[in-house]
């Protein structure tokens, strides 16, 4: 493993600023021990776009983010910057999908706009894709008025995109449900004006007209099979155990989850929230162990556990290993890139057009 790092060292500084590596906070150490920067999937994408000096990215995260790395890398605006210069955007295992992203597909997304628009006028619908979503989903939403959203600016996004033309404004949101539900919920959304998308029902995905009329907000049915594992029963009996601590987890936890706890937030609003709380705080965090673990690690002078005794680790996230990683570097700096992804010119530009609409909307 040590000749792996030194390996990995020595490519790292002969390919200097031409190449970037960039890592999710789900990764693993050693993974992330290499990276130029780490962060959420959306923070990682803009820096990929905002870099001016790198030829080649490699995208230490799921398939979606490189996606959108390489929609956002390679824009008209950075590819007029650079003289029509690419950049490469690799994946260092192309099975490093995300099950939730997969839960929606460009057809049956479309099946369900189609029922929809039976029902009302096209302008008075607004997709919002979760930015864990396929390309070509984002794509969908560029082409019909929508936008996407990351779990920092869902509530900034979902407003936004109530407002678009009247009171008679809903959202279609997916793939993630719960945040969907949770972040409607916090801005004062019943349950009763929502309703819940099943693609493998035949009608109104599962829902009466009139349930689907009445409703503002109609969620797909996915979910992210890490953040649904934590059930509320897992907070009673932390709290039997820490009384004084406090419990904090990502939106994408189910309700029951999300209203037990004592915070909920973005990857981003958890690590701030730990490392800003006084020393000698106690936490239970409810997100991928992974990230749970490395806030533990750097912040010694706090209590930080897992919400579940069971550790809930994103598999395909760790699909990057350091052999891998080993392996596509030595095969960048030969010149033979390997596991390009890149986002067919037939939907980028849709694509770009809804995450664009997303910066546009605020946080
Ligand atoms: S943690 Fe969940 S949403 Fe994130 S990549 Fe893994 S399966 Fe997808």
């Amino acid at each position: 493993m040590d000749n792996l790092h030194c390996e990995i060292d020595a490519i790292r500084q002969r390919l200097g600023q031409k190449l970037l590596i960039l890592g999710h906070h789900y990764q693993r150490e050693e993974i992330v021990a290499h990276t130029d920067m780490q962060g959420d999937s959306f923070q990682l994408s803009a820096a990929a776009a905002q870099n001016t000096n790198c030829e080649t990215i490699i995208f230490c995260g799921v398939h979606f983010m490189a996606e959108t790395a390489d929609i956002l890398a390679n824009s008209p605006e950075n590819l007029a910057r650079r003289n029509g210069q690419r950049v490469d955007v690799l994946l260092p295992d192309l099975d490093a999908g995300c099950s939730m992203a997969e839960m929606a597909t460009r057809q049956d997304v479309e099946n369900c706009w189609n029922s929809l628009t039976t029902l009302f006028d096209a302008e008075e619908i607004v997709p919002v894709t979760y930015v864990n979503s396929t390309a070509e989903l984002k794509a969908f939403c560029g082409q019909h008025g929508g936008l996407a959203c990351t779990s920092t600016n869902a509530r900034a996004v979902l407003s936004k995109a109530l407002q678009k033309n009247s009171q008679k404004q809903r959202v279609l949101f997916f793939p993630d449900q719960h945040l969907g539900r949770n972040t409607a919920l916090k801005m004062g959304i019943p349950e009763s004006q929502m309703s819940l998308w099943n693609s493998i029902e035949p009608e109104f995905g599962g829902n009466s007209s009139e349930q689907i009329q009445n409703s503002r907000i109609i969620l797909w049915n996915g979910y992210c099979c890490v953040h649904q594992k934590f059930v509320s029963g897992h907070i009673d009996e932390i709290r039997k155990l820490f009384p004084k601590i406090r419990v904090i987890v990502h939106p994408e936890c189910r309700r029951d989850v999300v209203e037990k706890a004592d915070e909920s937030g973005s990857t981003a609003f958890i690590l701030k929230q730990i490392a800003e709380s006084p020393a000698g705080s106690q936490w239970a965090v409810g997100t991928e162990s992974r990230f749970v673990e490395r806030l533990a690690r750097q912040n010694p002078d706090k209590t930080i556990v897992n919400l579940a005794f069971q550790p809930s680790y994103c598999e395909t996230m760790g699909l990057i290993e350091l052999p891998k990683l080993a392996a596509m570097l030595l095969s960048a700096e030969s010149g033979l890139k390997r596991n390009i992804i890149r986002v067919d010119d037939s939907i980028a530009p849709d694509a770009l057009r809804c995450l664009l609409r997303m910066l546009q909307a605020g946080s």
